[in-house]
């Protein structure tokens, strides 16, 4: 605490983690003879930078914007970049080191990392966009590469924000280095099925745990919260599944339509006309809108948490479960508090933490590295069936961990002493470094 004064949300992400790992570093001394969780604690650096920016009527603008590259055991480091107001220090490093374990859960050679900016890009035009990416590559460009660090996207981060950063960087650097950015449009080196797959993936994963407990998605209820990329393509999934997703929100209410969400309709309002979500019942008159109302007092069996950290607390928890909720996969980072998960554990559900269940997207950005390296293009089928053998494969082996470690059916233990592991043992492999 001392070390990282104020870095709240790293505290817990950190907390979160170590105190699973108690029965691993028991049964394998050598992590602590060999400090690794001292060593896996630090980022192995971090960059803290200031950009510059102009607005459209010629304001200056100064924003502080962040990469941590935090663990290279096992590859490049890897991790997208967050573009909103309440970035910070503690914010990134949470993210990054949550990232180390998630992509070693993958199995792909990927090491983590994470970036990001207070800039708000809420309300700014394309042009604005544009302008503060470009300076933010400005700076960036020299810390990143195909074989160094490989950024993507986050909250407020998607196609159109890659493509101005990677413009920028090969304007820069004069090199058509596709590898060195994932989550790129189709024409410029991007994978067919990655837009989809943070989303796709965490629907697998809760189909994954209910199988085990001799049940599916078909015909259940759903709440899937956010309405950004994450969330859209989750609720994709869960119809494609049988399942009917009845709400969805964003940061300034919740949409309910009991007839099953209409998802072109979403699209429309966020992915084309970049609207809020209370659009949806101007459009739908079935349907309610409830400006600051929690997502989490809307009865469903299975709830998808896809917006941001901390979003469901103990008290959400308690109302999800009493009101019938049997499966909660998170499709975002950290966004149950260590309260809310208690309640869930106790509770019996199922409950996927976001390291496993959220694997999807960087797990396919590696598929987008892949095709890069090799000049190819793979077809959407092909690239979501390899996405869902990743995750089949992540929850088999979250399932059979926690089960070894002695704590059967509890996927936290699992996907932290999994992902813990193999990164563990590739340092310990690379000697003091
Ligand atoms: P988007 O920016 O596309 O969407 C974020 C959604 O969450 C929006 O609906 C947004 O609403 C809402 N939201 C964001 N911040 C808050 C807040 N403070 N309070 C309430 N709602 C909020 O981001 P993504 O869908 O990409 O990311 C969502 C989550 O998934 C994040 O936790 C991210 O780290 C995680 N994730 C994303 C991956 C990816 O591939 N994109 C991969 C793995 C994890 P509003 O518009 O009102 O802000």
């Amino acid at each position: 605490l001392r070390r990282n004064p104020g870095e709240t949300e790293f505290h817990q992400a950190v907390h979160e983690v170590l105190e699973t790992l108690g029965p691993v570093l028991v049964k394998y001394p050598e992590f602590a003879e060999h400090k690794i969780i001292q060593r896996i604690c630090e980022p192995e650096r971090q960059i803290i930078f200031r950009v510059p920016w102009q607005d459209d009527r010629g304001n200056t603008h100064i924003n502080r914007a962040f990469r941590v590259e935090f663990n290279s055991a096992l590859g490049p480091y890897k991790g997208g970049m967050r573009f909103h107001p309440s970035v910070y220090l503690g914010i990134i490093k949470f993210l990054g080191f949550e990232q180390i374990f998630k992509n070693g859960l993958t199995g792909l050679p990927i090491g983590g990392g994470k970036g990001g900016s207070d800039f708000d890009p809420k309300g700014r035009s394309d042009a604005e966009i544009m302008r503060f990416c470009q300076s933010m590559m400005t700076e960036l460009y020299r810390h990143i590469g195909e074989y160094t660090d490989v950024p993507a996207g986050d909250i407020g981060v998607g196609q159109r924000e890659i493509g101005y950063l990677f413009g920028q960087y090969k304007r820069i650097t004069n090199r058509y280095e596709s590898g060195v950015f994932t989550g790129k449009g189709l024409d410029w080196g991007g994978s067919r099925a990655r837009r989809e797959a943070t989303g796709y993936g965490a629907v697998f994963f809760t189909q994954e745990m209910l199988q085990v407990r001799g049940d599916s998605l078909e015909g259940k209820t759903c709440v899937v919260s956010g309405s950004g990329n994450v969330a859209i393509y989750a609720i994709d999934k869960i119809h494609a599944l049988g399942g009917k997703v009845i709400a969805c929100s964003d940061s300034n209410g919740v949409i309910v339509d009991k007839n099953g969400l209409d998802l072109d309709l979403i699209k429309q309002i966020k992915e084309v006309e970049r609207r809020r979500i209370s659009a949806y019942a101007e459009e739908r008159r079935d349907a309610t809108y409830l400006a600051d109302g929690s997502i989490w007092t809307v009865p469903c069996e299975v709830a998808l948490p896809c917006a941001t950290q901390n979003e469901l607390n103990g008290k959400d928890a308690a109302t999800l479960v009493s009101q019938g909720c049997i499966a909660v996969a998170e499709g975002a980072n950290m966004p149950t508090t260590p309260e809310g998960v208690k309640v869930f554990q106790e509770a019996g559900i199922a409950f996927g933490p976001g390291k496993a269940a959220n694997a999807g997207g960087v797990a396919t950005s590696a598929l987008e590295m892949q095709q890069n390296a090799s000049r190819d293009s793979w077809t959407f089928e092909y690239t979501e069936e390899r996405l869902r053998e990743i995750m089949m494969n992540i929850h088999r082996d979250c399932h059979q961990t926690a089960e070894e470690f002695g704590a059967p059916g509890n996927y936290v233990v699992g996907a932290n002493t999994a992902g813990f592991l193999r990164v563990a043992n590739a340092m310990v492999a690379l000697g003091l470094v």
